[in-house]
C-alpha cells in the first residue's frame, strides 16, 4: 500500500483490484431474468435461421420460370405460417402463401400480392419474376454451430430474442453479488429530517444505491453510521456479510475519518489508500476473509467480502464508483469487458489540468460535442446532475476547443 503521502496510478490501482476480486460461481437462469448478465460459457446455435425456406411477404409461391407477364397461373392452395401442408408448385400454377410460411416444393419465388390481380381461381402476374425473389433461405442468418453468445458478454436485450429462437429457456450467467452501503459522517441528515445549521441531507446513500442497481447488484443494504468508531464498527460487521462493502467518507487524513482504523481492527486487509486520480484521492481498497461451513457444518469455504471505501464528496463517490468498484463487480459477475463505453467526440472548449492527478471533467456529449457541466470540484452535484460523460485531462495537460478526445459514457 502506498504510504500516507504516495498515491498509486489509477491503472495499478484497477489492475489489484480486477486482480483480488474473484468471479462468483455461475447460476442458471431463466431468459426473462437475464438481461444484462454475462453468460457464463460459450452458447453456439443449434438451430439454423431460418429453420427452413420461407416466404418474406404474404403473396404466391410460384416457378419464376413459367411467370410470364400478365400471363395466367392457377391457385392450387394455401399455405399459412405454421404446420407445413407439403404442397407442390409445378409450373402454371401457385399457392396462396404468407409471411414466415414454408416455402412449398417446386416453387422458387413469391410474387407479392400487391403484384398480383386475382380472377376466381386464377392469378395474373403484373411484374417480372426472377427466381429467389422474397424468399429466405434456411440458414442464411445464422448457421448451426455458429458462436451467438461468448463467455464474459453481456446480454442486451437483443441477445434475448436469438437465445430465445434457439428454444433455450434458461442460460447460464455469472454470480450476482450483494452489497452493503454505510454512509458516514455527523453531518448527514435522512430526507424528511429537519436539518439544523451545518447538517446536510445524505446525497451518497441513493447515489450508491442507483449506481449498485445500475450494475444489477441483486441486494443493497443501505444504513448510516455517524463518525463514532463503535457504531462504524458495528455497521461493518453487518456490511460484511456480503460480497460488497462501500463505505462512503471518513477515508481522508482527519481525526473524523476514522474507516481505515475500523476496517484494520475488524480484520480487513488494505490493500490500497489514496490513489492519483481527481476527485477521488483518498480511495481504500482492502477485503474481508473468514472460513464459512454449510448448515450441516461441513463444507468448509472462504467468505470475501471486497470493501471500498469512498471519499465522502459525492463526485468523488461518483468518479471513484465508476472507475474502481464497477470493473470490480462486472468482474464478479463474470464480464470480460469492465471499461465503460466510449465515444470519440469534439470538445466544445478547452481544458487544462494543472493539478498533478488525471482529472475527470464531467460534461454533457451531444451530437458529437462534449462540454463540461457546472463547476468542476467534488462537491459540486448540480454539474454531476447535467453530465453524461468524463473526458480525462491527464496531469499537466491542456487540450484545445475542437480537439479530438474521448468520452467515456455512464449513460
Ligand atoms: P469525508 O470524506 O467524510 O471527509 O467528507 C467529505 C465531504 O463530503 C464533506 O463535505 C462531507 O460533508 C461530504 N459528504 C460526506 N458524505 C456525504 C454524503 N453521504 N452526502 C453528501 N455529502 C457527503
Ligand atoms: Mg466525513
Amino acid at each position: 500500500m502506498a504510504s500516507p503521502t504516495e498515491m498509486i496510478s489509477e491503472d495499478e490501482a484497477r489492475t489489484q483490484i480486477v486482480h483480488a476480486v474473484r468471479t462468483l460461481p455461475s447460476r442458471r437462469i431463466t431468459l426473462s431474468q437475464a438481461l444484462d448478465c454475462f453468460a457464463a460459457q460459450d452458447y453456439f446455435a443449434r438451430l439454423p435461421l431460418p429453420g427452413f425456406n420461407n416466404s418474406a411477404m404474404d403473396g404466391y409461391a410460384v416457378v419464376a420460370s413459367s411467370c410470364k407477364r400478365d400471363g395466367r397461373l392457377r391457385v392450387i392452395g394455401d399455405q399459412p405460417a405454421g404446420p407445413d401442408r407439403k404442397l407442390r408448385v409445378s409450373g402454371g400454377e401457385a399457392v396462396r402463401i404468407f409471411t414466415g410460411a414454408p416455402l412449398p416444393e417446386g416453387a422458387d419465388a413469391i410474387v407479392m400480392q400487391e403484384d398480383v390481380t386475382r380472377h376466381g381461381t386464377d392469378i395474373s402476374v403484373n411484374v417480372d419474376v426472377e427466381a429467389g425473389e422474397f424468399i429466405r433461405r434456411r440458414g442464411c442468418d445464422l448457421t448451426e454451430g455458429q458462436l451467438i453468445l461468448a463467455r464474459g458478454e453481456r446480454i442486451r436485450a437483443a441477445t434475448l430474442p436469438l437465445l430465445a429462437s434457439q428454444g433455450l429457456a434458461n442460460v447460464n450467467v455469472g454470480g450476482q453479488p450483494t452489497a452493503a452501503v454505510i454512509s458516514t459522517g455527523d453531518e448527514l441528515m435522512k430526507s424528511g429530517e429537519k436539518l439544523q445549521p451545518g447538517q446536510i441531507y445524505d446525497s451518497n446513500s441513493v447515489l450508491l444505491n442507483a449506481l449498485l442497481q445500475r450494475c444489477r447488484v441483486s441486494e443493497t443494504a443501505v444504513e448510516h453510521s455517524p463518525d463514532d468508531r463503535q457504531s462504524l464498527n458495528d455497521a461493518i460487521k453487518r456490511g460484511m456479510k456480503n460480497h460488497v462493502l462501500i463505505v462512503s467518507g471518513g477515508v481522508s487524513v482527519g481525526e473524523h475519518d476514522l474507516v481505515k482504523e475500523s476496517l484494520r481492527e475488524l480484520g480487513a486487509k488494505i490493500e490500497i489508500w489514496r490513489v492519483a486520480v481527481k476527485p477521488g484521492k483518498p480511495f481504500l481498497f482492502g477485503w474481508f476473509e473468514s472460513e464459512t461451513v454449510d448448515s450441516k457444518g461441513q463444507m468448509p469455504g472462504l467468505h470475501q467480502c471486497f470493501v471500498f471505501g469512498l471519499p465522502g464528496n459525492p463526485v468523488s463517490a461518483f468518479v471513484t464508483f465508476l472507475q474502481f468498484v464497477r470493473p470490480a463487480i462486472l468482474r464478479m459477475m463474470g464480464a470480460t469487458n469492465h471499461d465503460l463505453r466510449q465515444v470519440r467526440a469534439k470538445l466544445a472548449v478547452g481544458l487544462t489540468n494543472d493539478s498533478d492527478r488525471p482529472h475527470y471533467i464531467r460534461g454533457r456529449l451531444e451530437r458529437g460535442k462534449f462540454m463540461p457541466t457546472g463547476r468542476q470540484e467534488s462537491h459540486a452535484l448540480f454539474g454531476l446532475s447535467q453530465a453524461n460523460g468524463f473526458v480525462r485531462v491527464v496531469a499537466g495537460q491542456s487540450l484545445k476547443a475542437e480537439e479530438l478526445v474521448d468520452v467515456q459514457i455512464w449513460e
